[in-house]
């Protein structure tokens, strides 16, 4: 039976308006790609690519008659955006790669579906849907692979990595996203052979691309084989050995924690500093606070006061990730009563401000601050049990001397 797939997205009236003004200019359009393959497995729907039997400029022309917002995302790949109310959808011309460098394509347009398919990467990904759901498996292997949850590339593997080399990071990527079961090992083999390759990609197309792959629930089996196959130290230089992401993992599922791609990153820089870590990956300067929070103690968390402290001056979140990778790291067992000393650390409040110094006599500027500080420190010490009052007696006590 040909299955078919449906979805609020692929009955809105501002996805009907595109197939609509693709018809009329006497085009088939059809759903391809995530939407299709997520659809099928009942995963949430997130973009809308759309593949279309006519070149580029007539996508254009037919969108713009029709009245819709038209983005020419990427023309000389057939690729335009269509805006319809709130929503974008990519729009693709059938196509087919004449010749590669490694990362980008020269393209032809095409009129056949079969040629479209053979271009894409895998199996799972050339999937296509007619205007009513009904899919169409063109190649005739993407239903069973993505069934058996099988990550398998259209044709040879190594031929279809040097044409693209970001394919080995999509392989990786798509496994720990879909796969069950092990890798395919011819695909293993041709990344191991060609991982020099990704030294051809742009930096934030790694550092993207790997976010995505440690989003994934189960992203372990993946990293497991990028490590394997000598991919991981190819794409992230500061990665050792195995990472224990498993362990990582497990001690996320233990504490009942979503997934978090900077946690997982954090996993993987192990002891490298996570500023220029992130910075070689570039990445934002909000994911760089987080990932540089969740880097090394000064003191690893053993104890309550450790604990406490690393809330402190971490934050919770952060103080949790990294006790996390510290477990994950040692392979000692997760302590679950530091997650609440580390709560109570985060909450704390130091008690002392530059006014109590002011009133105390210090004269405003640079004074204050070093004072500030070291009452800070001293109070860290005590595991945040001295009061106020003591604390500020220290500092009386220093200026009579
Ligand atoms: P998602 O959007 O959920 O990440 P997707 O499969 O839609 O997954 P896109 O990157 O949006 O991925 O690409 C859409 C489709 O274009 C893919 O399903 C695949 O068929 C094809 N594609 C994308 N990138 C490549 C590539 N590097 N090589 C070959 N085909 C690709
Ligand atoms: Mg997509």
């Amino acid at each position: 039976m040909t299955p078919s797939i449906t979805g609020e997205w692929l009955i809105a009236s501002e996805t009907r308006a595109v197939l609509d003004a693709l018809s009329a200019q006497g085009a088939t359009p059809r759903f391809v790609g995530g939407c299709v393959r997520d659809a099928l497995i009942g995963r949430t729907v997130r973009d809308i690519d759309i593949a279309v039997d006519i070149p580029p400029d007539e996508t254009m022309t037919a969108l713009e008659r029709a009245g819709l917002r038209v983005i020419p995302t990427g023309l000389s790949h057939g690729t335009v955006t269509a805006v319809s109310g709130t929503r974008s959808f990519e729009i693709t011309s059938l196509r087919q790669d004449k010749s590669t460098d490694g990362r980008h394509a020269v393209v032809t347009f095409t009129k056949d579906w079969s040629l479209d398919a053979a271009r894409r990467d895998f199996t799972m990904n050339a999937l296509y849907a007619e205007d009513d759901g009904t899919v169409v498996d063109v190649l005739g292997t993407g239903l069973a692979d993505l069934n058996a949850r099988r990550v398998r590339f259209i044709g040879s593997a190594s031929a279809r990595i040097q044409e693209d080399y970001l394919r080995i990071l999509r392989l990786f990527r798509f496994h720990a996203w879909y796969g069950k079961g092990d890798m395919e090992p011819d695909a293993l083999v041709a990344c191991a052979g060609l991982a020099g390759g990704i030294a051809k990609l742009s930096r934030e197309r790694v550092g993207a691309e790997m976010l995505k792959l440690l989003a994934a629930p189960h992203p372990e089996v993946a990293v497991d084989m990028m490590a394997q196959t000598g991919v991981l130290s190819k794409t992230l230089p500061f990665a050792e050995g195995i990472p224990p992401m498993a362990a990582l993992v497990a001690a996320e599922g233990r504490i009942g924690i979503s997934p978090d791609p900077i946690r997982r990153m954090a996993l993987l820089i192990g002891d490298a500093d996570p500023v220029a870590a992130g910075r070689g990956l570039r990445l934002s300067n909000e994911q760089l606070k987080a990932l540089r929070a969740r880097g090394p103690l000064d003191l690893p968390i053993t104890d309550a006061a450790s604990a406490r402290r690393a809330g402190y001056e971490r934050g919770e979140a952060a103080a949790r990730d990294r006790m996390l990778i510290q477990c994950a790291q040692s392979g000692e067992p997760l302590n679950t009563r530091f997650v609440s000393l580390i709560m109570d650390g985060a909450a704390s409040t130091f008690p002392v401000a530059a006014r109590d110094l002011i009133a105390l006599g210090l004269e405003p500027g640079p004074e204050i601050g070093e004072a500030l500080d070291r009452i800070e420190r001293d109070w860290i010490e005590s595991d945040f049990t001295l009061d106020r009052a003591t604390l500020l007696s220290g500092i009386t006590g220093r200026k009579r001397a």
